[in-house]
C-alpha cells in the first residue's frame, strides 16, 4: 500500500480498492483475480478477539485472498435534517438515504448513521403522525399503477423461461463492468445505451405467472437504480471519493 498512499495500510477504502484493482489489472494479482491480504503482523490473540469470524475462517492461515466488492450505497433518497423525503409523511434513514457521508463513507460509520438517523426519523414519525392525525395516502403514479396492474398477470404469449434470467445477468455484467472501482466516460455511456436495450427487452417480455411478475418488477427497479447511478456518474465532472472516472 506504500506505493499508493502515504497512509499505507491505513489509506481510506476508495484508495485501497483502487490500489488492489490496479495490481490485478496490471497482472500482479492472484490466479483468481485477487490479491493477498497479509495478516501476519497481527497477533493471533488480537485477531481472535476482534475478528473472530475471520479468525475461524482462516483456520491458522495468515493470508487471505481479497478483491474489491460493492458493499454500501453512498447515494439514495434525499432527506432533510429530520429525515423527511419529498413525499409527505415518508421518512428515510440508514443506507437508503443519500448524502450523509458525502462522496466517501469512512469505515464503521454506517451503523452509527443508522442509529443516529433512525432515532431522528423515529421521533419525527411520532411528531408527524400526531400532527397529521391520519395515515398519509401515497400519491398514485403511472409507475405504481404499472407495477400493481393486473395486466402483467394476464399477459399471454410465447415465454422464454430464460429471458428474464438473461436480462438480469446482462444487467449485472453491465453494471459490474461500467461502475466498478475505476470507471471511464465511454464505459458509462455504453452502459446507459445497454440499459435502454434491457428496458426494451423487459417491456416486450410477456409475464405469465406470479414468480415472473416478481422477477420483472425487481428487474425494473434494478434498471432504475442502475440508470440513476450511471446518470449521476456522467454528470459528475471530477473524480471524487468512491467515484473515480478516467
Ligand atoms: C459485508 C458488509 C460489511 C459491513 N461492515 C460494516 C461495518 O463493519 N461497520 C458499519 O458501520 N457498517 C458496515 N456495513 C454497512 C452496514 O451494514 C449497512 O450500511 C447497514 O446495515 C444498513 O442498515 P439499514 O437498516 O439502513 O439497511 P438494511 O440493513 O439493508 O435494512 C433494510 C431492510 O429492509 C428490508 N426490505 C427491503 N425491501 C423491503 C420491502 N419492500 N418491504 C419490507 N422490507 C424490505 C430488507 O430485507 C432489510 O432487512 C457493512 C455492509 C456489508 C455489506
Amino acid at each position: 500500500m506504500g506505493k499508493y498512499s502515504v497512509d499505507g495500510c491505513f489509506a481510506t477504502r476508495d484508495v485501497m480498492a483502487r490500489a488492489i484493482y490496479t495490481e490485478i489489472l496490471e497482472g500482479r494479482g492472484t490466479a483468481d483475480a485477487g490479491v493477498y491480504l497479509d495478516l501476519g503482523h497481527i497477533p493471533a490473540d488480537t485477531l481472535m478477539e476482534r475478528y473472530r469470524t475471520l479468525y475461524d475462517y482462516l483456520g491458522g492461515r495468515r493470508t487471505i485472498q481479497v478483491a474489491p466488492a460493492a458493499h454500501f450505497m453512498m447515494g439514495g433518497v434525499s432527506i432533510d435534517e429530520k429525515c423527511r423525503t419529498s413525499v409527505p409523511g415518508l421518512l428515510a434513514a440508514g443506507e437508503v438515504a443519500g448524502g450523509i457521508h458525502g462522496a466517501n463513507r469512512l469505515a464503521g460509520n454506517a451503523l452509527t448513521e443508522a442509529a443516529v438517523f433512525g432515532s431522528i426519523a423515529g421521533r419525527e414519525a411520532v411528531r408527524a403522525s400526531r400532527e397529521l392525525g391520519k395515515i398519509p395516502v401515497v400519491q398514485d403514479t403511472e409507475e405504481i399503477r404499472n407495477i400493481t396492474s393486473v395486466k402483467y398477470l394476464f399477459k399471454t404469449g410465447a415465454v422464454s423461461a430464460d429471458e428474464l434470467g438473461r436480462i438480469r445477468t446482462g444487467l449485472q455484467k453491465t453494471v459490474e463492468e461500467s461502475m466498478y472501482v475505476i470507471r471511464t466516460l465511454a464505459g458509462l455511456e455504453k452502459a446507459m445505451a445497454d440499459l435502454d436495450v434491457y428496458a426494451e427487452q423487459l417491456a416486450a417480455h410477456p409475464v405469465v405467472n406470479y414468480p415472473e411478475f416478481l422477477e420483472s418488477s425487481q428487474l425494473r427497479l434494478m434498471l432504475s437504480t442502475a440508470r440513476i447511478i450511471i446518470r449521476s456518474g456522467l454528470s459528475r465532472k471530477e473524480s471524487i471519493g468512491a467515484h473515480y472516472c478516467l
